[in-house]
């Protein structure tokens, strides 16, 4: 869903725009052994789970009680990461919502300084018509996401696993980068937006100042960020940038998520598609396609890192 909000998205007709897909594109990077183009479609892999940080939490090695084609997780694993062009490297995965929020309307809707103002918690994020909750969706790509970065040396931190009741709330999902000193955060979501509104798109941090928050510092690597992630997820999905925001970029702007305007490293979120369309619905509930999505975003971010 819309992220800190329940709101719906609606079209923002003069919206910041970026530079364009063409040239996010072309600074895409291929990082993959499968290929850039492949299908993607060869299924789940966990790679060690990075353990979210924070009580509360509950053990638990079966996060989703439905049946689920998404990858296993598992505990912390002391499991060496193997040698690859992102050794080194962080990056901090922000699986959007939780499945558990439902269940704790109460903890969620609390308020949370985002440093411009309050705002919820955390919210429940949304879903398709048949019932496929956006958070379902948001740990699966994360996970897969998970994997094709370790598998490329990187260190990967997920700010939940599935393994804590609800939450972290906005403010926390902001510090758990910042504490890791991540190279790159990347939170992971689908839309909630009308039937007819379709495609993907990344959000950037716009410039703010007040209270605990100034992103001065992570407005432009964090666009640069965004632009790479944009152009690799056109290629690895073949999807094309949102019809209803960012003028066809693929890329916005915003100044009202907590967990942008508290970050102090380099951060984005990727839209990865509208549950609320049929036609992007059928796209998202499918593992191969969640496998492309998660392998753009990774390229992209491979991209970004080794600029
Ligand atoms: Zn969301």
């Amino acid at each position: 869903m819309r992220h800190d909000d329940f709101t719906p998205s609606a079209p923002r007709p003069g919206r910041r725009r970026g530079p364009g897909l063409a040239a996010a594109a072309l600074a895409g990077v291929c990082l993959t052994a499968s290929g850039c183009a492949g299908d993607g479609g060869s299924g789940p892999g966990a790679g060690p789970a990075t353990a979210s940080r924070s009580a509360p939490s509950t053990p638990s090695s079966s996060p989703s009680a439905a049946p689920d084609p998404s990858p296993s997780t598992g505990p912390t694993s002391s499991k060496p990461l193997p040698r690859g062009p992102l050794t080194g490297r962080t990056v901090v995965i922000d699986p959007g919502h939780n499945p558990g929020n439902r269940d704790h309307t109460r903890e969620i809707g609390a308020q949370v300084d985002i440093g411009t103002g309050r705002k919820e918690c955390d919210t429940t994020g949304t879903a398709t018509d048949a019932g496929y909750a956006e958070a379902r969706f948001t740990l699966d790509v994360s996970r897969r996401l998970r994997t094709l970065l370790e598998e490329q040396g990187a260190r990967v931190v997920l700010t939940q696993d599935g393994d804590r009741p609800f939450g972290p709330c906005v403010d926390e999902r902001a510090r758990i980068g910042n504490n890791e000193r991540a190279d790159a955060v990347v939170s992971v979501h689908a839309d909630g937006s009308a039937a007819g509104n379709r495609g993907f798109h990344v959000i950037l941090p716009a410039a703010v100042k007040g209270g605990g928050a100034d992103t001065a510092k992570i407005v432009a690597p964090s666009r640069e960020l965004g632009e790479r992630i944009a152009g690799n997820f056109v290629r690895a999905t073949g999807s094309a940038p949102s019809n209803y925001l960012g003028d066809g970029t693929g890329l916005d702007t915003r100044d009202d998520l907590g967990g942008l305007n508290l970050s102090t490293v380099p951060k984005v979120f990727v839209e990865c598609g509208n549950m609320r369309d049929p036609e992007d619905a059928a796209l998202l509930t499918r593992g191969g396609w969640r496998q492309k999505a998660a392998l753009g975003i990774a390229e992209g971010i491979g991209s970004y890192l080794k600029r």
